[in-house]
């Protein structure tokens, strides 16, 4: 075994097991905008399964250039209206001039909405290099600076354990890193990853490059290696061999999918847990099972019967 390996190794001992976690955590769920009546449903059934986990907030995505910009919006206000939860909105640099964004930010302000997650984006033809829009914010750490002038919002902002696909180095993706920081960003939260010795390396080297603001895992349920796969493949996340193996044969078995799904990403989370890790942000795919099992299994349980046991 590499050094490496034996320390994942010691790690993984050193994890207290599941019944033994302080259910100490705060998590978060992301979500994204529905594009028709019935995805409405599935998405606010979910919601509604996760509301009495008490996350610290919902996020809702934005679809590249502004695709979903209504639908992101509607969703973004009515889980603030109607929901005790905090709603943070996903805002991106695509396709729009300085003050588009700051229009758009300003009408969550208006809405009661505190928290967003900023974002470069992406290129709208998939393939081909980001190019900024005439007239507007730069990138993130730009778009954050933007938003820290108009409204007191809470901010987060992405960071990338594998190193993100347009960075030269790691070194240079912590600096932008740091940079979204100091430009007034509030956490980070990373795109999806399957190791925890990613994680930690990431944290280690993160935090010697002075960046102080928590950095919150991207937990995804894996329910389809080929869609996780398709995903990796757009953000240079990597997929452990060991993945393809516990999924084979299981394409016929939805149910037992679920099951395994839920241990590996537990078994992710214990492991963090163990590491220091308590914030933890779930890529729901608008299902709330999954994320329910993993927090259930981390301790969290819906906060009325949490006060009850406590008293
Ligand atoms: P930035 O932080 O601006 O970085 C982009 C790249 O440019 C990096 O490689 C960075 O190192 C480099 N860079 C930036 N500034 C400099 C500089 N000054 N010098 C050198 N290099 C620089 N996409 C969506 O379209 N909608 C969403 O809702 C959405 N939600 C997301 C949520 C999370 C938690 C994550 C992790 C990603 C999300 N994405 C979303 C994807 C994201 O938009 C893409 O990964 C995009 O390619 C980069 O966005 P960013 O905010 O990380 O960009």
């Amino acid at each position: 075994l590499s050094v490496p390996q034996l320390e994942e190794a010691r790690r993984a001992l050193d994890a207290p097991l599941f019944a033994d976690l302080a259910g100490d955590m705060a998590v978060s769920f992301e979500f994204f905008p529905p594009k028709n009546e019935k995805m409405e449903e599935t998405l606010w059934s979910s919601i509604r399964t996760l509301e009495p986990l008490g996350p610290r907030f919902v996020s809702v995505t934005y679809g590249a250039g502004g695709s979903t910009r209504e639908r992101t919006h509607a969703t973004v206000a009515r889980i603030q209206r109607e929901t005790p939860m905090a709603a943070a909105a996903h805002l991106t640099c695509v396709e729009a001039t300085r003050e588009e964004i700051d229009a758009v930010a300003n009408e969550y302000w208006a809405a009661g909405v505190r928290h967003i997650v900023a974002l470069r984006g992406d290129s709208p033809t998939p393939g081909t290099p980001y190019a900024t829009h005439p007239g507007g914010y730069e990138n993130a750490a730009d778009l954050v600076a933007g938003l820290r002038k108009l409204h007191p919002f809470e901010i987060s902002v992405a960071a990338y354990p594998e190193r993100h696909p347009d960075s030269p180095c790691d070194q240079s993706d912590i600096d932008n890193l740091k940079r979204k920081i100091d430009a007034g960003a509030n956490r980070a939260i990373t795109q999806f990853f399957f190791s925890p010795e990613t994680y930690f390396r990431f944290r280690d080297r993160a935090v010697a490059a002075g960046v102080d603001a928590e950095i919150v895992p991207g937990i995804l349920p894996v329910m389809s290696v080929a869609q996780v796969r398709k995903f990796a493949g757009q953000c240079g996340a990597s997929i452990p061999d060991w993945m393809d193996r516990l999924f084979e044969g299981l394409d016929d078995h939805p149910a037992a999918r679920q099951l395994v799904s839920a241990t590996i990403a537990a078994e992710l989370c214990r492991k963090l847990y163990a590491g220091g890790v308590r914030e933890f942000h779930f890529y729901t795919l608008n299902r709330a099972e999954l994320a329910y099992a993993i927090c259930h299994l981390l301790g969290v349980r819906p906060k009325a019967v949490a006060q009850a046991e406590a008293a």
